[in-house]
């Protein structure tokens, strides 16, 4: 029998090795509470280095769901401008920060996009964020990156972004992309305020209003994995990814082992892909897990490890 097919579908990637750092650096995983050893992965998430991890493990696509967190680099940028800036130089400066944000973000879209172009093994999703374009243009913007540069989705953290997942200034963007036939990918799981914008309750309405659309939640749920039943149970349209909550399973916070392997079945396994959240956590690593959970059949484990996805994505 043939091998298996292999995908990553939940991978970031950076500019460059200072790049990778320092949002490592910068990301704190706080929600699973206590673990004494998770498997962190020591890559930094360049382009070289996924390249050589997909040659050694065999996985054929990495799904990359960069992401921008436009409010984080906004307050540091405003942060920068000096005190003794009248009101008017004051506005004129938040000005043209608003629309430096807006071009950098247009660039790590197009980065990705390119990127794939120059790597059919890439899959790009790429990144929206309503605080930095207006509902309407990042809309049109997600139109322009799948219908002219290969994006094959969309991806949104209303945990680290700031917004909710069903925000109806996403509307128009889940529209285009209901519209265009391309899925989004959510991160789902608690936020340090409490606001859930991404735990699974949180896309409940937008599943809704967009029948149609394909929308899977990261993590299943993350330290909210409680909700993700529901979620499921309620909305056609929901899938998930496992990554992360897969190697923290045991964390105070997190699922057990045998917890996961029950939510995965109760989902439906065909629902749920396999994601490494690459560089945090390795490719190797990611397959090992999948594999070593109980109470799922050779099968099922087979389809979470990459056929599921290239349904689910049509990849
Ligand atoms: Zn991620």
């Amino acid at each position: 029998m043939a091998d298996p097919i292999m995908v990553d579908s939940h991978v970031h990637l950076f500019r460059s090795k200072e790049e990778g750092q320092a949002d490592k650096d910068g990301y704190e995983i706080w929600e699973y509470g206590e673990k004494p050893h998770v498997c962190f992965s020591e890559a930094f998430g360049t382009v070289d280095e996924v390249m050589a991890d997909l040659a050694a493990t065999g996985i054929s696509k990495a799904v990359v769901v960069n992401l921008f967190v436009g409010e984080a680099i906004r307050a540091e940028k405003r942060a920068r401008v000096s005190g003794s800036a009248t009101g008017r130089e004051r506005d004129d400066a938040y000005d043209r920060i608003d629309a430096e944000l807006a071009h950098e973000l247009t660039a790590f879209n197009q980065w990705i996009c390119d990127v794939s172009r120059a790597h059919g093994e890439i899959v790009p999703f790429v990144a929206a964020d309503v605080t930095v374009l207006s509902a309407d243009a990042c809309a049109e913007h997600v139109r322009g990156m799948v219908t002219e540069n290969g994006a094959r989705g969309v991806k949104l953290h209303g945990a680290s972004q700031g917004f909710s997942m069903s925000d109806g200034r996403l509307w128009p963007t889940y529209a285009v992309c209901q519209e265009l036939g391309v899925p989004i990918i959510g991160h789902s799981g608690p936020d340090k305020a409490g606001a859930g914008f991404a735990e699974p309750r949180g896309f409940a309405d937008m599943l809704k209003a967009f029948p149609d659309l394909t929308v899977v939640l990261a993590h299943m749920g993350g330290a909210t994995w409680d909700q993700a039943r529901e979620i499921a149970e309620n909305h056609a349209n929901a899938f998930f990814d496992c990554c992360e909550i897969i190697e923290w399973t045991e964390g105070t916070n997190a699922p057990s082992e045998v917890e996961l392997a029950q939510l995965i079945k109760d989902v439906g396994p065909h629902r749920v892909m396999m994601g490494s959240d690459y560089p945090w956590y390795d490719l190797d690593h990611t397959i090992e897990r999948v594999m070593e959970l109980p109470l799922l059949s050779a099968e099922e484990k087979e389809g979470i490890i990459g056929a599921n996805a290239m349904s689910i994505l049509k990849l």
